[in-house]
């Protein structure tokens, strides 16, 4: 456990505040105590901070004066400055560039929707980055290919839920956007812990999924959590050869180590698994392949998610036609395969995992500047 005196970082002898939401609420409640207060005035800070989303410790009007100025010395709380920020589907789904200094930037995406049941209305959905780049590699992904910068730290991973609840109420929230989740997992785990706790967010654990390539050590930390998070996994391919090629980083898993991956995910959290499927034109589309994927998967409590690709600049890869999509679709049900096609609403937001970025780079015309 981090001791009070770990607060402060030593920097060419002088010390600089930390981010408070990048300690754990046990953390805080050490270094309160330390600060010889009682323990439930770090629930009150972290409420302030999550569920009011002040960024001013001045604002925590129930705590003592002396104590806030106490906190604006050890601590910081900020709100990443916008840069850029772009709405679809009739305002439906709105984009953010948030700022993260040093010349990073990440994407956060509100949906007043849930992608994945288009049908409950009412719901709000945010997507956020774990990663500025990302060292997956895949092929058809603009951020894959942009490399790896570095990992968002808890507090960078909740700032862009907090963005959005800012201005109202969020139901879900899917770990989507640029980089792997589980190839960042403490930050990740982290940043969900505040998301769910009673004294954070209050998000039901339910809401929340982590959307990963398949790194099987983190998928295991996620079920140690003992959380009810979802989790998806991307196959994008019913071989692992193809799968190689699309994932160069997959190499070291197989199919049907991670269909035994999301088996005893679904075991230990009682939770179905999604397997996402970005379609790619005359790549991994064709209905023997959909056959071939039903083979993979079939007799575990999984959905595939059929994501018809959304092309990003320079990738040299092509959407399937409709009628393509339809029948691959087709051909999984028919194998009794539990199978939707992603809905299509402005970007594609889940197949968006590191398109977002370039989507912002490549359509400037298209941007309103913060
Ligand atoms: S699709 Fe996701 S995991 Fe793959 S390179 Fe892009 S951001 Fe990384």
């Amino acid at each position: 456990m981090t001791q009070p005196t770990d607060t402060l970082e030593a920097m060419n002898g002088t010390t600089r505040p930390r981010p408070l939401l990048d300690h754990s609420l046990a953390e805080l409640d050490a270094l309160f105590a330390g600060f010889g207060e009682p323990r439930y005035r770090a629930r009150q800070a972290a409420r302030w901070a999550l569920k009011r989303g002040v960024t001013d410790f001045e604002a925590m009007s129930d705590i003592p004066a002396a104590l806030r100025a106490r906190l604006a010395t050890e601590f910081t709380l900020s709100a990443p400055p916008v840069l850029a920020t772009t709405a679809a589907d009739d305002g439906a789904t709105t984009k953010v560039l948030l700022d993260l200094g040093g010349g990073a930037a990440v994407e956060a995406v509100r949906m007043a929707y849930d992608p994945d049941e288009p049908l409950a209305l009412g719901r709000v959905t945010v997507c956020v980055s774990t990663q500025v780049g990302c060292a997956m590699g895949c092929v058809f992904c603009a951020t894959g290919q942009q490399g790896f910068t570095r990992n968002l730290s808890a507090s960078e991973i909740v700032a862009q839920v907090l963005h959005f609840t800012r201005q109202g109420r969020v139901n879900n929230v899917v770990f989507m956007g640029m980089g792997e989740p589980l190839a960042n997992t403490s930050a990740t785990l982290a940043a969900i812990r505040w998301l769910v706790d009673a004294d954070g967010l209050d998000m039901r654990a339910r809401g929340i999924t982590v959307s990963t390539v398949g790194l099987r050590a983190g998928i295991r930390r996620l079920a140690d959590e003992g959380l009810q998070v979802g989790l998806t996994i991307s196959l994008h391919a019913p071989d692992d050869a193809l799968r190689r090629r699309l994932i160069p980083t997959a190499g070291g898993t197989t199919i049907d180590e991670l269909v035994a991956a999301a088996r005893e995910y679904i075991e230990r959290r009682g939770r179905r698994v999604t397997f996402a499927y970005a379609l790619l034109d005359g790549v991994n589309d064709s209905e023997e392949q959909a056959r071939r994927l039903a083979s993979r998967i079939r007799g575990i409590q999984a959905h595939v998610n059929l994501i018809p690709y959304n092309p990003t600049a320079g990738a040299g890869l092509r959407r399937p036609s409709p009628q393509r999509v339809r029948a691959f679709h087709e051909a999984l049900l028919a194998e009794g395969i539990n199978a939707t096609v992603r809905m299509e609403r402005g970007v594609d937001i889940a197949a968006a995992c590191g398109q977002l970025r370039t989507d912002f780079a490549t359509r400037a015309d298209a941007l309103t500047l913060a």
